[in-house]
């Protein structure tokens, strides 16, 4: 990156329009391109292989990951497939046991029944995935998560993508969602790929889903653009532009996220009501020291165990006022969601126990109203 985050975030891939001088960019809203005659063309030839307002976003996108390039998706599973996409029957993969359900979901009900080998680790350090990379025959991608969700663990990115590339022809991949680029950056971390759902963070507003995948090197990014061409998962340009716009203010917004979710998490461990506050910006957090290495700050996700189990959970649902009990995350308006019976109810009872979920968990994405708004909202909804 030439220039710092904030100026790339604003300018990158964002030249004004050069045949109005509109300072934004025009929504290039266009299945095909008139070509002036047989053989040329101005650069674009069909909008599931190449459009302009895609481009730009995945040319920001790219400088803010510091990777050689990007391919967008419709969705972040649709940009989680197409990577996977790019591998072959016999082909390993492993991951953490804390894993995002739905990439969970399509690990198990998809790729393994087409022939790619799966091995997990519970332990998402180096030694783990060390490990797990020994009982697949032919690992080709290490899928990391950090933070995870929604205990928020964070494994070390560096030390992993070293154990993972002294496996010949095996790549490393980091799901960024929870930190975005503003507050962890893979990449110079050593990882192959980032993916993310842009739905979240990124766009940051709940108003458009997408995803996107960003390469470290031009042959990781090649299979994955050839997949986005053939396999044609993309979004639409005005999805594109929409997700364009929520980036120009990702920095102010990640800041302020991290700011009310740390005086959101101080304040909460200091309720009777909450058993555990879980947030990589709390000193007694396990991965705190990892946190604090390879992030600029802690996010804004924070998740309690209720003292009172399922009965508080119920009650504290149904009395929060600003929080919005929803799926999903990352938008600028605070959010409350139940894991069990939400974003992992796929997940078996073993499952859950496996991962530490219990039926007292509740995971808050905090976002930018007042803070003591929020902190105020919580408790009178456990008062
Ligand atoms: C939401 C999410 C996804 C999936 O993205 P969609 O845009 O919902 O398809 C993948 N990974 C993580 C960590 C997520 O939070």
């Amino acid at each position: 990156m030439t220039s710092s985050f904030e100026t790339t975030a604003i300018h990158a891939g964002q030249e004004p329009d050069p045949s109005t001088g509109g300072i934004t960019p025009p929504i290039h809203m266009t299945s095909t391109y008139a070509q002036p005659a047989l053989g040329s063309n101005k650069g674009w030839v069909y909008s599931r292989a190449g459009n302009p307002t895609r481009a730009n976003l995945e040319e920001c996108l790219a400088a803010l990951e510091g990777g050689v390039g990007c391919c967008a998706f419709g969705s972040g599973m649709a940009a989680i497939t197409a990577l996977l996409q790019t591998l072959r029957p016999g082909d390993g993969v492993v991951a953490g046991l804390d894993l995002y359900g739905g990439t969970h979901r399509i690990l198990e009900t998809l790729f393994r029944p087409w022939g790619v080998e799966i091995a997990y680790t519970r332990d998402a350090t180096p030694e783990g995935y060390r490990d797990a990379l020994s009982r697949v025959a032919r690992p080709r991608l290490a899928w990391i998560e950090s933070p995870t969700n929604p205990l928020l663990n964070v494994s070390d990115i560096a030390a992993i993508s070293a154990v993972v590339r002294e496996r010949d022809g095996c790549r490393s991949v980091v799901d960024n969602t929870f930190a975005t680029p503003y507050l962890q950056r893979p990449l110079e971390l050593g990882a192959d790929y980032v993916v993310h759902s842009t739905s979240k963070y990124i766009a940051g507003h709940s108003d458009v889903i997408g995803g996107l995948v960003v390469a470290r090197t031009a042959e990781a990014l090649e299979p994955v653009k050839r997949m986005q061409k053939c396999a044609g998962a993309i979004p639409s340009p005005f999805d594109a532009w929409l997700t364009q716009r929520g980036v120009k203010t990702l920095a102010v917004r990640m800041q302020r996220h991290c700011d009310n979710a740390l005086a959101l998490a101080e304040a909460l461990r200091a309720m009777t009501e909450f058993s555990r506050v879980v947030y990589p910006g709390l000193t007694d957090h396990p991965h705190h020291a990892i946190a604090k290495r390879q992030m600029r700050a802690f996010g804004g996700v924070v998740t309690v165990e209720m003292r009172d189990g399922f009965p508080a959970v119920e009650r504290l649902l149904e009395r929060l006022r600003i929080f919005a009990l929803a799926e999903g995350l990352g938008g600028v308006e605070s959010m409350v969601n139940f894991p069990p019976r939400m974003s992992h109810e796929s997940l078996t009872a073993a499952e859950l126990a496996e991962r530490g979920i219990t039926q007292g968990t509740v995971r808050f994405s905090v976002g930018i109203e007042n803070a003591d708004d929020l902190l105020e909202d919580i408790r009178q909804a456990v008062r």
